[in-house]
């Protein structure tokens, strides 16, 4: 059989402990016996971040916005033990906060579901992907303790010399004040990878905020929403799918009826506070994808989860383990059909295709690493291990490649 061709490089960035061991075995075994790879390739393991600067985890960023694709293993985030186990220069940033704010993206998440693994919420027919705005709010807020009577006030004093001030609060006693803020630019390129990806991957797109309580802050999300909207309001109609505004708590009210399907934009906070809700309710971290998009149209694919560490640990003692490699492989297939997609390639995109049929056969006929074990139910799982569960997605895909 031919390799299949492609003709523009693949961004691809390689990453640490027991994901950079699958990211080896997935990219041996099932995409270099079958795709004639092109790739330009960063490693970001965290000795070459470390050795270079982090320079490197800039040039990788640089590198998905020129070629529009890229790929990325997990990554650690060094914090002080790091420090001393990898004898590091510096406590280098998270390589996804500055792939995120080069390429100004929203992350947006799914689960990969399965007959056989039932959402905790019994009506969830198809997977609900989760956008959430990577910027601003209270991640950025200041605070401050007041620690008796007096006034704290909002001020605002602009370049052209206006001012402006409004009181928070006359305190009588101790309290606490907090300040936070978001910009147009930010909540608009938010606004546009949304609506984006909904057209792209067909689904409906929610929205939610509090602009009932919030009339200026929130409420100032829904009118650039609103107004970015009339961009690809033709295109929705065309596509069939719709936009949706609704307040938060009535948002989670739905999303808990709903049959899913669909994509809920949320603020900082409500993204990560709904996210790990979505993804628990849907089974397993190791089935979540995730996926980084600019509003220019650039792409970079990774699972959701981290490097696995304590599997790390037992696989370097010389233990086999059993790890999911489900999230990196479909990490690997979005990046090689959106590449396809963007190049014309027919067989790039039956290729990503047939490689997520070949996992669904696979765990279709029970043969699933141990953490999706407990989670099954209507066939007899067979727990192996990493290297068998990759080699038996292989045998399959062999076949419905033939
Ligand atoms: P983690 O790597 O996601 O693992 C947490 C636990 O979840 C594991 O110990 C394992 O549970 C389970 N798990 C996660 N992925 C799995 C998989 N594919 N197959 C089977 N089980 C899986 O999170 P962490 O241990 O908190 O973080 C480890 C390192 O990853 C940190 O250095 C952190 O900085 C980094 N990290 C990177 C990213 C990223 O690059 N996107 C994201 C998060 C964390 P059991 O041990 O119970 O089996
Ligand atoms: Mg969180």
């Amino acid at each position: 059989m031919d390799k299949i061709k492609m003709t523009v490089p693949l961004v691809e960035m390689d990453g640490d402990e027991m994901t950079r061991i699958l990211w080896k075995m997935i990219k041996d075994e099932l995409i270099l016996p079958f795709v004639d790879l092109k790739t330009e390739y960063y490693d970001l393991g965290l000795p070459k971040r470390d050795e270079t600067g982090d320079r490197i985890t800039i040039e990788a960023a640089l590198a998905c916005k020129k070629y529009g694709v890229g790929v990325k293993c997990a990554t650690i985030t060094p914090n002080a033990q790091r420090m001393t186990e990898y004898k590091l220069h510096q406590m280098w940033k998270s390589p996804n906060g500055t792939i995120r704010s080069i390429l100004d993206g929203t992350v947006f998440r799914a689960p990969i579901t399965l007959p056989s693994i039932h959402p905790v919420v019994k009506n969830w027919e198809k997977p609900i992907t989760l956008a959430r705005h990577a910027y601003g709010d209270v991640y950025k807020s200041v605070e401050m303790r007041i620690g008796g009577p007096g006034t704290a006030k909002l001020v605002f004093d602009g370049e052209d010399g206006s001012h402006d001030e409004v009181v928070i609060q006359e305190f009588t006693g101790a309290g606490v004040v907090q300040g936070m803020h978001n910009t147009d630019k930010s909540i608009r390129s938010f606004a546009h990878a949304c609506f984006q990806f909904a057209a792209d991957t067909r689904q409906d797109l929610w929205f939610s905020t509090k602009d009932t309580i919030s009339k200026t802050y929130d409420a100032r999300f829904r009118e650039i929403f609103d107004e970015v909207f009339e961009q690809y309001k033709a295109r929705f109609e065309e596509l069939g799918i719709t936009y949706f505004y609704t307040l938060i708590d009535d948002a989670v009210a739905r999303v808990i009826r709903s049959k899913g399907g669909f994509i809920w934009a949320c603020k900082n906070y409500d993204g990560d506070v709904m996210s790990d809700m979505v993804s628990t309710a849907f089974g397993s971290l190791a089935m979540m994808t995730s996926v980084l998009v600019s509003p220019d149209g650039n792409y970079e694919y990774e699972a959701a989860h981290g490097t696995v560490t304590r599997h790390y640990y037992r696989y370097l003692q010389g233990e086999e383990t059993s790890t999911n490699p489900m999230a990196t492989i479909f990490a690997w297939s979005g990046a090689l059909r959106q590449r396809g997609q963007k190049d014309g390639l027919k067989d790039l995109v039956r290729f990503a295709d047939s490689l997520e049929a070949a996992c669904f056969d696979t765990l279709g006929e029970g043969i699933a690493t141990k953490d999706l074990v407990p989670l099954m139910e209507g066939v007899t799982p067979q727990p192996v291990n990493s290297a068998r569960f990759i080699a038996a997605i292989r045998e399959r895909l062999e076949k419905r490649l033939a």
